[in-house]
């Protein structure tokens, strides 16, 4: 199949500007949809076998990452603190332009102190366009996977996280899994650790847990900075059908919710959990 790059040299080299947070959201909910249009005409002909159209893609100077006129402002709308996982691309995910978001990625996306200072320095500097901070995990992470493991084999930690950095991720992760393994408990009952998917329910909830947990950290953390207005949101990208989505539900849902509001208290954070577990429950999952 053909797909097609028009460049159009008098197209905007600006960035749309977004002057609220719902702005900003509906703005990456569009470039998601033309992301995932994308990944499911090229799945039906390379799958289906199913002759497509070419797809023409209408690019700017700016979202082709060229600037010929010159450095421009820093002008990001969102921010975003997401997972290094080479799978998670997160310009791609919700096809943004060069200077469209400001990014962040680090294993498990957990918050670590130099992290935070790049995000302190978003919200300082950037205040003019910056509207929103996304938090986003993904699913078979590879951090939240080891964190799981060294929970369900405590035996195994010392080579888990042999090393000071490689502990200081995986520790960060361990009151989400905690929370998650709470929360299939009780919603499938203790007997659930004998379930063969026990394991991959568990990082699958510990993934949309530490999603949710760290955007709440960072929500804190910028709160204290005087003059800040950044909604903080979180979201999941699920590798196995590329949606971004806050709850892990059946990805036909038209009206489906791609960013949730994290869980503000102790007690949030239990339901959370909870409405976490039902949907795996309820899809089968687990
Ligand atoms: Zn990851």
């Amino acid at each position: 199949m053909d797909i097609t790059y028009r460049y159009d040299p008098h197209a905007s080299v600006h960035p749309r500007p977004s002057r609220t947070a719902e702005d900003v959201i509906h703005n990456l909910q569009e470039g998601h949809l033309r992301y995932r249009t994308m990944i499911d005409r090229v799945e039906r002909e390379l799958v289906n076998e199913e002759r497509q159209a070419p797809i023409v893609i209408e690019a700017s100077p700016l979202s082709l990452g060229f600037s010929a006129l010159g450095a421009q402002v820093q002008a990001p709308h969102a921010l975003f603190l997401g997972c290094s996982d080479a799978r998670a691309p997160i310009e791609r995910i919700f096809d943004q332009p060069s200077n469209g978001i400001f990014v962040v990625r680090v294993a498990g996306n957990v918050l670590g102190t130099e992290c935070l200072g790049s995000i302190h320095y978003a919200v300082m500097n950037l205040r003019s366009s910056l509207r929103l901070l996304v938090v986003l995990g993904h699913t078979a992470c590879g951090a939240v996977s080891a964190a799981v493991d060294s929970y369900l084999s405590p035996h195994d930690y010392p080579e888990i996280g042999y090393t000071f950095a490689l502990r200081s991720l995986v520790d960060r992760l361990h009151i989400a899994v905690r929370g998650a393994a709470r929360s299939l408990a009780r919603v499938c009952g203790v007997d659930v650790k004998q379930h063969p998917e026990y394991r991959a329910a568990l990082i699958d909830t510990a993934v949309y847990l530490n999603a949710a947990l760290t955007a709440f950290d960072v929500s804190s953390e910028i709160n204290a900075i005087r003059g800040a207005h950044v909604r903080v949101v979180y979201g999941v990208f699920d590798l196995a059908d590329q949606h971004v989505r806050a709850l892990p539900v059946d990805s036909q849902e038209s009206n489906e919710k791609i960013f949730g509001e994290f869980p503000a208290s102790s007690d949030a954070f239990t339901e959370l959990g909870d409405l976490i577990a039902s949907s795996l429950k309820e899809a089968g999952r687990i």
